[in-house]
Parts: structure tokens; C-alpha cells; sequence
């Protein structure tokens, strides 16, 4: 029997330890886009999910975000926007700071990235404490736009970021989770 395409995505995820600092288990993404079907049958993932959704916009988050979000972007035939951190855009922005563990971060986008009224899919490749998916969801809420779901492909549960972004009123999915 074929594996699930979550089961095929997590097994090849690479957990490095202790990276970048002592205690985090970082869950490194990049095994699965350089091999060419595990990165085709990642994107299909998403792709399967939101080809009927009638949306108008894939918004990816900076750094890995923009990777998936622009291939997921192309294949859905949208238009991609990229949600940065603090500093990059060079045009005006409308901007959110969050805080993380230690210190706290900023996330940009364009005032005019959206439409007022576009349906938006958010994209990241992780969810962990849900700052940087939550703090991207209301600049796109900012601009008029409508987060219809956001989208990762691992959710750390026990840092319990996806049941924020739940509450938040954010629709959550994402292919897998280490636990
Ligand atoms: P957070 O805002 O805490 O949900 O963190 C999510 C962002 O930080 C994502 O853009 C991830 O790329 C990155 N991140 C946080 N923790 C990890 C981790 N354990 N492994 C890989 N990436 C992580």
C-alpha cells in the first residue's frame, strides 16, 4: 500500500538537534524540495486542498513561506505575495511586531498586496508558538484582505501556536505535526 502523502512528507523532514540554539529540535524542511517528487508531492498537497477554494491570492512568509507559497501560487494560477520581515519592502508598508521567546519581530507587507475583499491562502513551513502566522494574518486583515486558511507544513503542537491561531478566528491546516 502506498504510504499517506503526510506520512511520505514527515518521514522526510530532518529534525536537527540543538540548532540554533541548545533545546530546539529544528525540523528542517529542506529534504523535501530537493528531491523532485517529494517536492511535487508536497505542493500537490496543498494544491488538492485549495484548487476548488475560489480564492484570489497565496500570501508566503518570509523566508520559507515564499518558496511553497509561490509554487503553490503558480500552480493555482494566483498571484503571489510576500509577507517579510522588517527592513525589505521597498515600497509602503503596513507593518506588525510580535514577540518571541526573547525580544520580539516585525512582519511587512505592501499597503497595496491585496484587493480589498481578496480571499488570501497564508503559507508558512512551520507553526510553532503561532506568532509569525498570527502577526501575518492581521496585516492581511489590515490591507482588506480575507484569510480564508492558513497554511503550514508542520505544526509543533506542544508549543501550542495552531490552538492560538484556532482562537484567533484563523482557519489552520498543516500536513503534519511532531508531537
Ligand atoms: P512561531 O512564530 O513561533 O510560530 O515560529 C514560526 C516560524 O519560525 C516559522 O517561520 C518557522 O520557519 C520558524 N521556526 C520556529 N521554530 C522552528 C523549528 N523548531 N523548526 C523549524 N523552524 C522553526
Amino acid at each position: 500500500m502506498e504510504p499517506r502523502n503526510e506520512d511520505y512528507i514527515k518521514a522526510r523532514i530532518r529534525t536537527v538537534p540543538d540548532w540554533p540554539q541548545p533545546g530546539v529540535q529544528f525540523r528542517d524542511i529542506t529534504p523535501l524540495l530537493q528531491d523532485p517528487k517529494t517536492f511535487r508531492v508536497l505542493v500537490d498537497t496543498f494544491v488538492h486542498r485549495y484548487m476548488d477554494q475560489k480564492l484570489d491570492v497565496v500570501a508566503g512568509v518570509d523566508a520559507r513561506g515564499f518558496i511553497l507559497g509561490a509554487v503553490v501560487a503558480y500552480e493555482l494560477n494566483l498571484g503571489f505575495v510576500p509577507i517579510r520581515k522588517k527592513g525589505k519592502l521597498p515600497f509602503a508598508t503596513v507593518a506588525e511586531e510580535y514577540e518571541l521567546e526573547y525580544g520580539s519581530a516585525t512582519v511587512e507587507i505592501h499597503c497595496d498586496a491585496c484587493h480589498a475583499g481578496d480571499r488570501v491562502l497564508l503559507i508558512d513551513d512551520l507553526v510553532a508558538t503561532g506568532g509569525t502566522m498570527i502577526a501575518a494574518a492581521k496585516l492581511l486583515t489590515r490591507i482588506g484582505a480575507t484569510v480564508v486558511e492558513a497554511a503550514a507544513i508542520v505544526d509543533l503542537p506542544e508549543l501550542g501556536g495552531s490552538k492560538l491561531v484556532i482562537e484567533q478566528g484563523i482557519p489552520l491546516y498543516t500536513i503534519c505535526d511532531f508531537a
